[in-house]
């Protein structure tokens, strides 16, 4: 854990963030992808793995997708998490407009016979002690910048050692990779992320450089924004306009995340001028306010999706207050745990009656007298009632201009009769 967050190399103090994870949790991807996949396992979802998606069709009716091995798949919805070169955004023919890579990095896990010289480049990378092995031979991260963006194959040892070499004078001995790869800062994102009944997650709908380390959390983060909507429209909850929304509330995060990770590639640039510029933007962070907002930016704290404005919560992550309910205290968080809609009610017990959206939507009586605090905004006035989506984001606010909750809970949950409204563009209060 580390209290800070890197922005163009400059560090950023996150540690009085309003959120009780104020700090950069550093897992890398490999254990990440396996808590994901254990609880995916435990959730009865299947995975096929090594097979490989070789193209689909879709119609009114579903989705065909085509699978090696002669296998085919049907499906209501596919939704392509297929990478930066998807082959499902590519067959469903959806544009990635953007720019080509302006700074290429090597990247490799090796064993350097000699002790390296540790720590950050002023141009970026550097080299980072990871692991020993079964042996006690210690493997060392390096990640260097090169001279060119364009290659036509994949590096190797040697390539490696030459850079290390250019870099430091010597390769420090390197041998026994256990892999070399290299990244970009390709910049690009999916003109649309739906076409019919397909959608894209994930670096399928975004690319761009791993600066400030954003683009796992954007991914995660648009299957959470999309995953309760297609629950919904496939168990006929609500209409396939909810899914529209998606893209609404989604490409807008993903183009800020392009926007700060060019304007971090741009700062770190080795030449004289743009040192100039990052001295400036380094003097600039230092100052409370700068340093909160690109923070809360880089962590993707300040998320806030349009519904039509009105309190300042609406469309906000909800905070995970300490609440005091009759099943007695329990934190906001700890009530998503089951990815259900919940009202929570904070004023006189009984008002609120959600019978016809039972059992999807949870009901909430509790009390809660500490500050409203959201990250950027600081303080905000406390509001009676709130209803919160399965991704822990506020679609109603219990005050004026619209104080009962039933309206918001059409749009965003169907009713039970099914005969719910699409939600497209429904600012609950708005
Ligand atoms: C050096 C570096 C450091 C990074 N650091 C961070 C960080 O600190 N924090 C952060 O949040 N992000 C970071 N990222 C970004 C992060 O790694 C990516 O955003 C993330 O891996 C994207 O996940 P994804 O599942 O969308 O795509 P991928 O990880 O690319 O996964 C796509 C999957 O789809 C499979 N696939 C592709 N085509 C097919 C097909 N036709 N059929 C079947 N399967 C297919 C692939 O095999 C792969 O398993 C970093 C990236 C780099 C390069």
């Amino acid at each position: 854990m580390h209290p800070t967050v890197g922005y163009g190399q400059i560090l950023l103090d996150v540690s009085d963030l309003p959120t009780r994870h104020n700090y950069l949790l550093a897992l890398w991807q490999k254990d990440f992808e396996r808590i994901m996949a254990d609880w995916v396992a435990e959730l009865g979802v299947p995975i096929l793995r090594g097979r490989e998606v070789e193209g689909f069709t879709q119609d009114d009716r579903g989705v065909v997708v085509d699978v090696t091995d002669g296998m085919s798949l049907r499906a209501d919805y596919l939704v392509g998490c297929d990478g930066g070169r998807s082959l499902i955004r590519r067959t469903a023919g959806i544009g990635f407009p953007g720019v080509d890579a302006s700074v290429s990095f090597m990247i490799a896990e090796v064993v350097m016979a000699e002790e390296p010289t540790v720590g950050v480049r002023p141009e970026g990378g550097g080299i980072g002690p990871i692991d020993r092995d079964g042996g006690g031979r210690s493997y060392y991260r390096v990640v260097l910048r090169e001279d060119r963006v364009d290659h036509e194959s994949e590096p190797t040892l040697d390539d490696l050692c030459r850079a290390l070499v250019a870099a430091y004078g010597t390769d420090f001995g390197a041998h026994s990779p256990r892999w070399i790869s290299r990244f970009d800062d390709t910049s690009r994102q999916a003109a649309s992320y739906r076409s019919g009944r397909v959608l894209l997650a994930g670096d399928a709908a975004h690319v761009h450089g791993p600066f400030g380390g954003q683009g796992l959390n954007t991914g995660v983060q648009d299957a959470v924004n999309l995953g309760w909507k297609l629950a919904q429209v496939v168990h006929g909850h609500s209409p396939d306009t909810i899914l529209d929304t998606y893209h609404a509330e989604r490409h807008p995060v993903a183009a800020r995340v392009l926007r700060n990770t060019m304007a971090q590639a741009a700062l770190n640039n080795p030449d004289e001028r743009h040192l100039a510029l990052r001295d400036t933007v380094t003097e600039l962070l230092q100052m409370d306010e700068p340093r909160r907002r690109i923070a809360a930016e880089i962590t993707g704290l300040d998320i806030n999706y349009d519904l039509g404005g009105g309190h300042p919560l609406l469309g906000r992550r909800m905070p995970d207050l300490d609440l005091l309910t009759t099943d007695g205290p329990m934190r906001v968080f700890e009530l998503l745990h089951e990815a259900r809609p919940v009202l929570l009610d904070l004023g006189e017990p009984g008002r609120f009656d959600v019978s016809p959206w039972t059992p999807r939507v949870r009901l909430v009586e509790a009390q809660f007298t500490g500050r409203w605090e959201l990250p950027v905004l600081g303080e905000v006035p406390a509001p009676s009632a709130v209803a919160i989506r399965p991704d822990g984001h506020v679609a109603w606010v219990g005050d004026a201009p619209d104080p009962e909750p039933a309206r918001a809970l059409r749009a965003w949950f169907g009713s039970s009769r099914g005969t719910a409204r699409p939600a497209g563009g429904a600012g609950a209060n708005g």
